[in-house]
């Protein structure tokens, strides 16, 4: 067909559109990494040892409104993580006498963790997959954070909104 009869296409424009207007370029989505939740994040992480008792764990968890402890010895490295939940399975299993139990009876040892380097997907995936809540972030054998699925799902859901924003600028010009 000549030239001229061609309908225009949008991919005829692509040489004038600028990397700004382009949604793939500016919305992270499959890119995001730990270390962008981190960032967003204060505070040091709250650790317990494992000779602790169970009643310490829960004044620490309430003290700090939040649902798990790393477990760390006094090098900081990582030896386990304690969650709400492993404290409800101890209530239910020894009612009544559960508090003077120590941590590292009731904490979960088989830790799964990440780096800052993890894309958040493959992050996200790992806890659904695991059916945890909590991940810490480790550096070798330092622990330097913990992120939570619900950190992660408002991350997205900021992204999002970022995302049909930009859209919406796209189409309104
Ligand atoms: P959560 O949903 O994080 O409160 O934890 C549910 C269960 O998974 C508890 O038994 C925790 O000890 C355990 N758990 C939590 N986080 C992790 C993790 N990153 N790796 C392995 N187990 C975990």
């Amino acid at each position: 067909m000549p030239e001229s009869y061609r309908p225009h296409l949008r991919k005829d424009d692509d040489k004038d559109r600028t990397a700004s207007q382009s949604v793939t370029t500016n919305t992270s989505v499959g890119h995001a990494k730990v270390q962008d939740i981190l960032d967003q994040k204060k505070g040091q992480v709250v650790t317990i040892r494992p000779q602790q008792t169970l009643h310490e764990a829960v004044e620490i968890l309430r003290d700090n409104r939040i649902g798990a402890l790393p477990v760390a010895d006094a090098t900081g490295a990582l030896l386990g993580i304690l969650s709400e939940r492993d404290i409800v399975r101890k209530l239910a299993d020894t009612p009544g006498h559960t508090l003077p139990h120590k941590v590292e009876e009731v904490m979960t040892r088989n830790v799964e963790t990440t780096t800052v380097d993890e894309p958040l997907v493959t992050v996200l995936r790992r806890m659904t997959d695991g059916r945890f809540r909590h991940m810490p972030v480790v550096d070798g054998d330092a622990l330097t954070g913990i992120i939570t699925i619900g950190d992660v799902v408002h991350f997205r859901l900021n992204q999002l909104e970022l995302e049909a924003l930009q859209i919406k600028q796209l189409i309104v010009g």
